[in-house]
This record gives C-alpha cells, sequence and structure tokens, in this order.
C-alpha cells in the first residue's frame, strides 16, 4: 500500500497539475473563438476553429482520463492488496485452527482487527486522491497569484496634485520586458535594440503634440510609458516637474484621459460608457458635455442614454464608436490627454465629426496624439516623427513643412491640392 501510494502521489500531482493546464487552455481557446468569432465566419475558418477547439477538448479528455487511469489502478489496488493480505491469513489461520494450534474464536478476532485496520486506509486513500486534486488547483492558484504587475506604485508614493500639464520625457530608453514563457523557448531571440531610444522631449502645458511615423516606430509605446502602463529602463518621464514613477497610480491616472486605437465600449447602457469616469455625473451636466461635443444628436439617433450597448459596441459602427470613446474622454474633464487616432478609413462625413469633436475635447488640454493621417497632424501645434525608436524630426507643422526632411516628403507625397498645408 506504501509503495502504491508514492506511485499514485507521483503520478496523479503531475495528472491533476496536467488537467488543470488544458482546463485553462480550453477556456482561453472558447474565449478567444467567441471574441474572433467575426474574423473565423469571414475567412470561412469555422472547420478549422472548431477542430482547433476539438484538439483542446480532446487534450483535456485525455489529461482527465489518465487522471482516472491512475486513480482506477490506486484505490481499487490498495483495497485488492488488503483484501488478498485477508485471504493469506484465512489460508494460514485455517491451517494453524485445524491443526488445534489456535481456536476459531482467535482467528475469526484475529481477521476483524484486520478489517478494523485496512478501513481507515482505505479511508485515507480516498482522502489522499482528494488532495491531489485540490493541490494542482492550488498550485496553479499560486502561479497566477505570484504574477508580478509590469507596474507597481512606490512604498513611499505621494500624491499628484492637480496639475497644469507639462510634460518631460528625459533621456528615456525602453525594452519590453521579455515574456517568461519565451524565456524556455528556444527560439525566442531577444530584442536586440531598444523599443525606444535616447528620448528627449518636453511638452508644453496646454500644448498639442502629434506623434507620427512608420508602424513599429514605438509611438504607442511612448503614449504608454505617459500612461505608466511601462516604467523606463532608464530615464524620467515628469508631469509639471514631477517624476511619475513617485507618484500614486490613482492620482496619475486620475488625470489622464485615453482615447485608444480600438474603442473599447462595454455592455451596458449608453449612459455607463460615456460616464464612465464619472459614474455619479447627472443625465443634465453629461448631456451638455455631449452637446458641446457635438454629440448630442448621436446619442439621441442611438436611442438615448438609456440605450443598450452591446459587448464591445459590436452593433455600432467604427466612426460612432470611436465618437463614443471620445465623448468618455471628454466627459472626465482630464487635463492630459493621450489618443491614439484610428487608423480605419471612415467616410468623409464620420472623419468630420470626429474631427469637430476632437477639437473641441483637445481644446485647451495638453494632448499627445498618435496621428496617422497627415490632416490630423497637421493641426497640432507640434509633430514630432518618431522612427525606431528615436525621435528624428520635431517643430511645429510650418517647420517641418520647410525641413526638406520626412514630414515634407510626406506633404508633397499626399496628392497635392487636398490638404490646405500642401498648397502653397
Ligand atoms: P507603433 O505604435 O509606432 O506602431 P509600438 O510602440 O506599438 O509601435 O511598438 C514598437 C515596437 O515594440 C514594435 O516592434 C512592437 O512589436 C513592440 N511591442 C509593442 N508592444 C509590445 C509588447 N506588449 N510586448 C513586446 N513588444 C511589444
Amino acid at each position: 500500500t506504501l509503495a502504491s501510494s508514492i506511485w499514485f502521489r507521483k503520478r496523479s500531482a503531475a495528472n491533476y497539475r496536467n488537467v488543470r493546464n488544458r482546463i485553462s487552455e480550453l477556456l482561453a481557446n472558447l474565449q478567444e473563438s467567441l471574441a474572433g468569432i467575426r474574423v473565423i465566419t469571414a475567412f470561412h475558418r469555422q472547420s478549422a476553429s472548431v477542430d482547433t477547439h476539438r484538439n483542446f477538448v480532446n487534450a483535456h479528455r485525455d489529461a482527465n482520463l489518465d487522471a482516472s487511469r491512475a486513480n482506477a489502478i490506486y484505490a481499487p489496488g490498495s483495497e485488492a492488496i488488503g483484501i488478498a493480505t485477508q485471504a493469506v491469513l484465512l489460508g494460514f489461520g485455517g491451517a494453524m485452527v485445524a491443526s488445534g494450534r489456535i481456536t476459531v474464536g482467535e482467528l475469526a478476532a484475529y481477521l476483524l482487527f484486520l478489517t478494523a485496520f485496512f478501513a481507515p486506509i482505505q479511508a485515507l486513500v480516498q482522502l489522499y486522491n482528494s488532495y491531489q486534486q485540490g493541490g494542482a488547483a492550488i498550485h496553479k492558484l499560486r502561479d497566477l497569484f505570484a504574477t508580478q504587475p509590469s507596474i507597481s506604485q512606490r512604498p513611499n508614493a505621494k500624491h499628484l496634485d492637480p496639475i497644469t500639464g507639462e510634460i518631460v520625457f528625459e533621456d528615456i530608453a525602453f525594452t519590453y520586458p521579455s515574456h517568461p514563457a519565451q524565456l524556455n523557448t528556444s527560439d525566442y531571440i531577444a530584442p536586440t535594440h531598444p523599443v525606444l531610444n535616447d528620448i528627449n522631449l518636453r511638452i508644453h502645458a496646454g500644448e498639442r503634440l502629434a506623434v507620427m511615423g512608420p508602424t513599429g516606430a514605438g509611438k504607442t509605446t511612448l503614449a504608454r510609458l505617459l500612461t505608466r502602463t511601462y516604467d523606463p529602463d532608464s530615464g524620467r518621464v515628469l508631469i509639471d516637474g514631477i517624476d511619475i514613477a513617485n507618484v500614486t497610480l490613482e492620482s496619475l491616472r486620475s488625470q489622464i484621459a485615453v482615447v485608444p486605437q480600438e474603442p473599447f465600449l462595454f455592455a451596458g447602457t449608453l449612459r455607463q460608457n460615456l460616464a464612465f469616469a464619472v459614474p455619479e455625473i447627472d443625465d443634465a451636466v453629461l448631456m451638455a458635455s455631449l452637446d458641446a461635443l457635438g454629440i448630442a444628436d448621436l446619442v439621441a439617433t442611438l436611442g438615448g442614454l438609456d440605450a443598450v450597448v452591446h459587448e464591445r459596441g459590436a452593433t455600432l459602427s467604427a466612426g460612432e464608436r470611436q465618437l463614443l470613446a471620445l465623448a468618455r474622454a471628454f466627459v472626465a474633464q482630464r487635463r492630459l490627454l493621450v489618443l491614439d487616432e484610428a487608423t480605419s478609413n471612415l467616410d468623409p462625413a464620420s472623419e468630420a465629426a470626429i474631427d469637430q469633436a476632437t477639437e473641441i475635447a483637445l481644446a485647451g488640454h495638453t494632448s499627445v496624439m498618435i496621428a496617422h493621417r497627415l490632416a490630423t497632424a497637421q493641426r497640432a501645434d507640434r509633430i514630432a516623427i518618431l522612427e525606431t525608436g528615436s525621435i528624428v524630426e520635431i517643430g511645429t507643422p510650418i517647420e517641418l513643412a520647410s525641413l526638406n526632411g520626412r514630414y515634407a516628403r510626406m506633404l508633397a507625397n499626399t496628392s497635392s491640392g487636398t490638404s490646405p498645408a500642401t498648397s502653397p
């Protein structure tokens, strides 16, 4: 029994851990398939997705079968050992009774004691199985709880008082931390050059800075350092002269509004989505803000503040989602705005509505906007052009246009005459 317990301990711990891992893979795949269901159907990959999912289900089933198999050997096995011992003793005891060395009563008593001895062992076997199962689950939970967030608040973090909004990036270098899972794979190649390097940039309070540059240049990363989604490897990000690594996350983030490239809307009502950052706002104030932003009509068309928004705003058009995300940032009335302009091509009317709302939302605020359209960049006070993690050009639109550099080339490449800045 002891030997089989040791065998079972090793085998079941691995099995149950395997079951837990398969469950998490299965759920992750299910979640991903549901979220990506439109892409899957659009590419007509339903059957491939079903196959992939079936593989995960099969792996989960096999893991469960393995665990059950070990259990099926262990529990009845230890019971069989108990019964076999009884049979052997009955044989020997019977012979001893026949030869008159012990009485029948003594043999019966002995066998009863033996049964009493094996019953708790049997119970322990059952318990041990449950213990192993629970142990695997706890192991998984412990891994989860031990995961360090990429950012943590320093113990002596101070409250960041209401800011005027001057931002300084000082000698910034940054490389994304590699994922622990990647470190274990042999084909993982460590990044050779930093994502951001030698960034020195001062954005004045109330200024509007557009950040342009090719895909992968590090524009989004720069914005992430400002909201302190990551800390730079070296250098500092200062707001009003204060290193943002030294302030509380709450006091920092409650002064910044972010409009992401892919506007995320939550399942709920329009009111819940628009007043997301300021849930206590009353309807009249909310409507006044929406009116100021020029989207009161849109909200009315969608069915008013109580209109239901489906998960991720799946039933709204891209333009509507962007306007609502912009409104969410505007309603929050934050000093600092970080916008990642959507790359999706919109019809001219939606584009005009978004441009107009953006102008209103940004007026009087410090803002950093990742601009994909030249027209957006041209409305900024200054433009910074980022290339492979460094600022290669910076200045007002007019300065850059006369510089005969990258920006000037971008201007020349857009068909002349379509945008005001390209005409002489
Ligand atoms: P841009 O916004 O200019 O297109 P990003 O700042 O998103 O560029 O990305 C800069 C580089 O960092 C890219 O090479 C990208 O692959 C990499 N990168 C972006 N996000 C992550 C991340 N979370 N983990 C690791 N690398 C990332």
